[in-house]
């Protein structure tokens, strides 16, 4: 059987690549939205769930395909949260990972190590079409500490300085295999797959 088509909608690189390689194996055909002329929405949720339900809905609107979603973002204790779901943008237009960097280890410098915690949250929205009643919606963290110096060059955005104590690793120094499996993407994906395959209407 073919795989199934499925608009993701974002157009981070970085992002389309690791569904790629999640969701291929299971039968789905991950395709980016600029394929479909989906632009960005406006994220003007105050929630993950709230923007990832913006984007899946305008992105199976245009594409009349079913959609899937994602809003993920850091959140650094020490920082009441922040830059969470503004972490894209932490550093203001255009988005630039490495200016997101500088400013979040400048907002850290005066907090001491143990107390540099946090962690990347991921929420998946799927969408059967546009007007679906029932929006699939899981979301998982992973857990981690916001490093003094950036390590590694894999990954994207926050890797080179999000610190996994259990790996004695940065995300960014993770090969792709290894991130999926612990990324808080990769598991909220195994959790939407496993919920998508136990409800009724299926996918
Ligand atoms: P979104 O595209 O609105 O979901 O923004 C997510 C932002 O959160 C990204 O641009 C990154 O700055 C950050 N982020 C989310 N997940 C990751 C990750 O796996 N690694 C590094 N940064 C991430």
């Amino acid at each position: 059987m073919p795989p199934t088509p499925l608009v993701l909608a974002s157009g981070n690189a970085g992002k389309l690549r690791e569904f790629h390689e999640l969701l291929l194996p299971l039968g789905f055909d991950i395709q980016p939205q600029s394929q479909h002329g989906v632009g960005d929405v406006e994220e003007t949720g105050l929630t993950f769930v709230e923007n990832a339900l913006l984007k899946a809905r305008e992105a199976s609107r245009v594409s009349s395909l079913p959609a899937l979603a994602d809003d993920s973002g850091l959140e650094v204790d020490a920082l009441e949260g922040a830059p969470g779901i503004y972490s894209a943008r932490f550093a203001g237009e255009p988005k630039s990972d490495e200016r997101n960097n500088a400013r979040l280890l400048e907002a850290l410098a005066e907090v001491p190590e143990g107390r540099r915690t946090g962690r990347y949250w991921c929420v998946l929205v799927y969408l059967r079409h546009a007007k679906d009643p029932v929006p699939r919606i899981v979301q998982r963290c992973w857990e981690g500490e916001i490093l003094v110096h950036p390590r590694g060059d894999g990954g994207f955005g926050y890797d080179p300085l999000f610190w996994l104590p259990d790996q004695a690793m940065s995300a960014a120094e993770l090969s792709a295999q290894e991130k999926n499996h612990l990324s808080h993407r990769g598991r909220a994906l195994c959790a939407l797959v496993e919920a998508l395959a136990e409800q009724p209407g299926g996918s």
